[in-house]
């Protein structure tokens, strides 16, 4: 469904945004990956999305996110090396936690910029391009944390809650083009990184892992279960497929019955 279309994916080196850029270029697209990580690891993950390509490696920028002349120079970089950016997916993000009377500083200005205001400067980058085509998909990476709270996590929910608002701002000013731009809001999905959080909090309580992940973890995602790297980026799918024109400005939960809570 995706053939001859072109992506650029943020953060796609592990985690969800990997599994997005699987499944894109297993639909047919072209995939610039983007992220962090040891080498081997990207050189891996660039391995296996271009195998889904059809060979070679995957093209891919080092771009660090929290700088924006290195947001642009992506999309430039993505536009030279695939032709175009017709899907852009802002999907990169980092964590922190403590109290705000205790949040550091730097911390908290790195998660703004990263899991924020990359997404602004991605964007501002992408959409003439996409205008100038007349398509575009803009898929953002929210959370479930972009339309509900948790305690110590003032920077990640702010960040998160200004990526729904930014989603439906750019929704409403290309509501007459044929371009879309929505967000997605994950609950706890399974990365390695969600599920390394299962062993110390399991220490930290003196409970097993399976009471650590459903009551700690997993408190308020109803289902109790993980939810799938595939699972969201069967949505991430939907929304750039030829079936989704008429979605746009959404924050689309996929959460295990959290938001609904
Ligand atoms: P992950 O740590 O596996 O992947 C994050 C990616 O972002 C990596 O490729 C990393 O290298 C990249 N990245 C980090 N800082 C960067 C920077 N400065 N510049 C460029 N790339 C950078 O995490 P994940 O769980 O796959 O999360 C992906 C997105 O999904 C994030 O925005 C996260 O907030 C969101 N999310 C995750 C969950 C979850 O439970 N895993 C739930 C809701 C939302």
């Amino acid at each position: 469904v995706l053939a001859g279309r072109t992506a650029l994916i943020t953060g796609s080196t592990s985690g969800i945004g990997q599994g997005i850029a699987m499944m894109y270029a297993k639909a047919g697209a072209r995939v610039m990956l983007n992220g962090f990580g040891k080498p081997k690891e990207i050189a891996r993950a660039r391995a296996e999305v271009g195998a889904a390509m059809g060979g070679g490696d995957a093209p891919y920028s080092a771009a660090d996110l929290s700088k924006p002349e290195a947001v642009r120079q992506m999309v430039k970089d993505a536009e030279a090396a695939l032709g175009s950016v017709d899907i852009l997916v802002n999907n990169a993000g980092i964590q922190f936690v403590a109290p705000v009377d205790e949040f550091p500083e730097d911390k908290f200005d790195a998660i703004i910029a990263i899991n924020f205001t990359s997404n602004f400067h991605a964007i501002k980058a992408a959409l003439p391009g996409m205008k100038a085509r007349g398509w575009g998909r803009i898929v953002n990476i929210a959370s479930a944390h972009g339309l509900v709270a948790s305690p110590n996590k003032s920077a990640y929910v702010s960040a998160k809650h200004a990526v729904v608002g930014l989603t439906k701002t750019v929704a409403l000013e290309i509501a007459r083009t044929p371009i879309t731009c929505n967000a997605i809001c994950p609950g706890f999905v399974r990365t390695p990184l969600a599920e390394a959080q299962v062993g110390p909090l399991a220490k930290q309580h003196g409970v097993s892992e399976e009471a650590a992940l459903k009551d700690l973890l997993l408190e308020h995602q109803p289902s109790k279960r993980w939810i799938e790297v595939e699972e969201v980026a069967q949505m991430a799918l939907y929304l750039v497929g030829p079936n989704s024109g008429g979605v746009n400005g959404s924050a689309l939960s996929i959460d295990g019955g959290w938001f609904a809570s």
